[in-house]
């Protein structure tokens, strides 16, 4: 199965750069499963439920089927829901 990474990005405004300036963190990294209709599009939903309209898609795909499902520089922010979801496939 082919599944689209995403990452759910936090907007907070930062002090630092003065009003209004929204400065981008990653919140969570989701997994969602690719629409059959649209290559390489995410469908609606990630596995644990949350629209992936907001999200950034990670450029990333799995090299087999032991390989983690998020680059590993990204396993910090890994969505356990996700993981559970795709561990049970
Ligand atoms: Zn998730």
């Amino acid at each position: 199965m082919t599944i689209v990474v995403l990452r759910e990005l936090r907007k907070e405004m930062s002090q630092d750069f003065g009003p209004g300036t929204a400065v981008s963190f990653i919140k969570a990294v989701h997994a969602a499963p690719a629409d059959s209709d649209v290559s390489g599009d995410p469908d609606d939903r990630t596995f644990c439920g949350k629209p992936t309209l907001d999200m950034e898609r990670v450029n990333y795909q799995p090299s087999g089927p032991s390989a983690p499902w998020l680059p590993p520089n990204m396993s910090d922010w890994e969505c356990r829901d996700c993981a559970d979801v795709l561990r049970s496939l």
